[in-house]
C-alpha cells in the first residue's frame, strides 16, 4: 500500500482508543471540560447505561460561535500553547482530543452559548473529514454536549461494552470521583429519566461533611479522621477511615493530586506504609486525601487519560505523604481510648 494521510474521521477513531474506552470515559472528559469552562452546576443525563445517549449541560464560559467548530478538530485546544504552560498547567484537560475522539465513534452535537452572545449555535459534524456544520438553537448560557449512539460506527469498540447496569455503574463512580474532587460545583446524575445522585454544592465552609457523607456514605463521613499537613509546599488535606473500618478491597481510596484523581505506585505505597501493621495486609485503608504542590512539581502528561502523574522530587513527595498520615493516626491513638494493634 502507497503511504497515505489517514483521513480525518479514521485518524480521530484511532486516538479515540486511547481516551474513549467506555461510557465513563466521554463522561469523564466532558465533565472535565464543563469544570475547565468555569462551570458551578453540572448535569448529566444518562440512557441505557450510555450505550444509548450521554447528555451532559453545564453552565461554563461556553464556546464562542467561530470556534465551535475548532472545538471538535483534533490538537484544538484554549488550554496551552507552548510547551511551558504544560509546566504550570492548571486545567484538567490540555490535549485538545477528547472532543475530536468522541465524535468520531459516536453522533455528537455541541451546543454553546457565551454570556456575550446573544445567539447560542450547535455543531455537529459528518463523514470521513468531519465536516462541521453549524445551526441557531435555542440554548441558556453554557454548553451541552450530546453523545448518542457511542460505538455506531466501530461494531469492534461495541462489542466491549457490558449491560447497561455495569457501564451505569461505571459512571457512577466517576461522576463520584469529580464530585469529591470539587466540593464547589453542583452535580446531578440521572439515568433512564430518574435522579439518582444530586450533589449540591458546598456554599458555606464547615460543611464539607455533609457533601462527604452524601458521596461516601454516612458511616464514613461520621467516623473518619480528618487530615491536614503542610511541609514547604505541599499541602495533603482530606479524611481517612479509621483503620478499623479498612475494606476487602481498594475501591474506596481516592486521592486526588492537584485537583486530578491519581492512582500511583508511589502515592500507594506511601499510604500502605502508614498503614503497616494497623491493618491486616490482606486489608486496603479508605480514605479521600488531596495533595496539592506548585504545578512545576508534577508531570502530567504521562497516559492519556491521566491516571498517573511523575513527580519531580519523587522521594519527598512519598515520605510526606508517608509522614502526614504516621501524624494523624499517632494522633487519633492518643486522643481516643484506642491502642494500636499489638
Ligand atoms: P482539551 O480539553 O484537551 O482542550 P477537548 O477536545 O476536550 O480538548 O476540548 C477542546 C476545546 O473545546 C477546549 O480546549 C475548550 O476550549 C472547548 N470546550 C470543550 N468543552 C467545553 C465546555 N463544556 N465549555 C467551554 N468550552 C469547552
Ligand atoms: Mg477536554
Amino acid at each position: 500500500m502507497p503511504i497515505q494521510i489517514l483521513p480525518a474521521r479514521l485518524a480521530n477513531q484511532i486516538a479515540a482508543g486511547e481516551v474513549v474506552e467506555r461510557p465513563a470515559s466521554v463522561v469523564k472528559e466532558l465533565v472535565e471540560n464543563s469544570l475547565d469552562s468555569g462551570a458551578t452546576s453540572i448535569e448529566i443525563d444518562i440512557e441505557k447505561g450510555g450505550h444509548k445517549r450521554i447528555l451532559i449541560r453545564d453552565n461554563g464560559s461556553g464556546i464562542v460561535h467561530d470556534e465551535l467548530a475548532l472545538a471538535l478538530s483534533r490538537h484544538a485546544t484554549s488550554k496551552i500553547a507552548k510547551l511551558d504552560d504544560l509546566e504550570a498547567i492548571c486545567s484538567l484537560g490540555f490535549r485538545g482530543e477528547a472532543l475530536a475522539s468522541i465524535s468520531s465513534v459516536a453522533r455528537l452535537s455541541l451546543s454553546s452559548k457565551p454570556k456575550e452572545q446573544t445567539q447560542a449555535w450547535q455543531a455537529h459534524c459528518e463523514g470521513r473529514d468531519m465536516q462541521v456544520q453549524l445551526n441557531p438553537v435555542a440554548h441558556p448560557d453554557g454548553t451541552s454536549v450530546d453523545v448518542v449512539d457511542l460505538f455506531f460506527n466501530t461494531p469492534a469498540r461495541r462489542k466491549f461494552l457490558r449491560t447497561e447496569k455495569t457501564e451505569f455503574a461505571h459512571i457512577d463512580e466517576i461522576v463520584r470521583r469529580i464530585a469529591l474532587s470539587r466540593f464547589d460545583v453542583s452535580f446531578s446524575l440521572k439515568h433512564n429519566g430518574k435522579l439518582l445522585r444530586k450533589y449540591p454544592a458546598v456554599k458555606v465552609q464547615g460543611s464539607e461533611l455533609k457533601r462527604l457523607a452524601n458521596i461516601c456514605g454516612k458511616e464514613f463521613s461520621e467516623q473518619c479522621i480528618e487530615l491536614n499537613s503542610q511541609y514547604q509546599q505541599f499541602e495533603l488535606k482530606g479524611w481517612l477511615a479509621q483503620p478499623e473500618q479498612a475494606k476487602p478491597h481498594g475501591d474506596f481510596q481516592y486521592f486526588y493530586v492537584n485537583g486530578r484523581m491519581m492512582r500511583d505506585k508511589l502515592i500507594n505505597h506511601a499510604v500502605r506504609q502508614a498503614f503497616e501493621g494497623l491493618i491486616g495486609a490482606d486489608l486496603y485503608p479508605a480514605y479521600v486525601l488531596y495533595l496539592t504542590l506548585e504545578p512545576n512539581q508534577v508531570d502530567v502528561n504521562v497516559h492519556p487519560a491521566k491516571h498517573e502523574v511523575r513527580f519531580h522530587q519523587a522521594r519527598l513527595v512519598h515520605d510526606f505523604i508517608y509522614r502526614a498520615l504516621t501524624d494523624s493516626l499517632n494522633q487519633y491513638f492518643q486522643q481516643g481510648q484506642q491502642h494500636p494493634p499489638e
